[in-house]
């Protein structure tokens, strides 16, 4: 979970490595790739999954809202927002009765989202201790915590607060998660069944596919990438799943993995036509043009390697002199260039 607004965070981080760099791109394409930044998700009713933000500048008396990615750049760009991920079934509240100030796209909104669902990760308090993401006052037995999202609740939990054994935790298939809180409400605990640490997988009967083991546990669990396509849906188990309403889970477009396959997707597509734009443009110039945009690139790659090595002598650390002396030589390069075709 990355902070991609960076509005509550600290002074020191204009120091990033490059590794942190490319990761942070990437998660920004997975999440917020099938998400539309340009129009509010508010015409589309309740999304399927949308990345979602709270303000906490303009919320009313405290209560508890969300908005789509859209209104977070326009509406609320000056305000503290809260990251809150992904979330699924969530109409926009922007400009609703719940905030201070109107919607940018629509100033007629007032109503409110009745079927939208709040806890306190819209407050900016996550897992079973409540605490803040990022958090600034950490306590030592977080520090190393990494956040997982339950896929039940949707809250986001530290691994060390899950009670989860090391052995649970290093496992790579633990794609899914369930929280503890979610697998000891009734009705719910016959998910432990498709547990990846449920070893004993006997099944039920020809219909059921179910294991009938049940692990005993106090704890959350992880699942399998495709758990969800494996799940029994037998009259007796869809009987389960309908009145605990957890019929998303049969979904696997309701994953998060799903999810973030469009935002991928739809990248690489437009990554494939810009490179398609810039092979037709470089094949209209002539032969001077083509060498022009050579140097340039050439020139340009040659800058961000520099740049590089600076920031590797420096711990992998790219800081913002560093970026400031790339735009700098661009810019006098572009100078250059516009001199010499000026006395051509
Ligand atoms: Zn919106
Ligand atoms: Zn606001
Ligand atoms: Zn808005
Ligand atoms: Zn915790
Ligand atoms: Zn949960
Ligand atoms: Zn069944």
């Amino acid at each position: 979970m990355e902070d991609i607004h960076k509005n509550n965070a600290s002074t020191e981080e204009s120091v990033q490595t490059i590794e942190e760099i490319e990761a942070d791109k990437r998660e920004q394409i997975a999440v917020l790739g099938a998400s539309d930044a340009e129009n509010c998700s508010f015409s589309q009713g309740y999304c399927k999954r949308q990345a979602l933000y709270a303000c906490l500048t303009c919320a009313k008396d405290g209560q508890p809202a969300a908005m789509c990615l859209a209104c977070s750049y326009n509406c609320h760009d000056d305000c503290d927002l809260v990251e809150l991920y992904t979330k699924r079934n969530f109409r926009c509240d922007c400009g609703t009765g719940k905030y201070h100030r109107k919607c940018k796209f629509d100033e007629s909104k007032n109503h409110l989202n009745d079927e939208n669902k709040y806890d306190f990760n819209f407050d900016g308090k996550y897992c079973q201790c409540r605490r803040p993401y990022p958090d600034p006052e950490c306590p030592e037995d977080l520090k190393d915590a990494e956040m997982i999202q339950c896929i039940l609740c949707e809250d986001w939990w530290h691994d060390c607060c899950l009670k989860l054994t090391k052995e649970e935790l290093d496992n790579e298939d633990n794609d899914e998660m369930i929280c503890p809180r979610c697998l000891c409400k009734p009705g719910l605990s016959f998910l432990r069944c498709y547990s990846i640490s449920n070893t004993q997988t006997e099944i039920g009967t020809a219909e059921c596919t179910k294991p009938i083991n049940e692990p005993k546990s106090e704890s959350g669990s992880f699942f399998f990438e495709d758990f969800r396509l494996k799940i029994c849906k037998c009259v007796a188990c869809m009987k389960l799943i309908t009145d605990a309403k957890i019929e998303f889970l049969c979904d696997y477009a309701d994953s998060v993995a799903a999810y973030e396959q469009i935002g991928i997707d739809a990248h690489e597509e437009e990554e494939k036509q810009a490179d398609g734009q810039i092979n037709n443009f470089l094949d209209k110039l002539d032969h001077n043009g083509q060498m022009e945009v050579a140097h340039g690139v050439s020139f340009m790659r040659q800058a961000m390697k520099e740049m590089c090595e600076k920031a590797q002598s420096n711990g992998g650390v790219i800081t913002a002199e560093h970026t400031a002396e790339l735009k700098r030589k661009l810019a006098e390069r572009t100078e250059e260039m516009k001199r010499r075709r000026l006395n051509q």
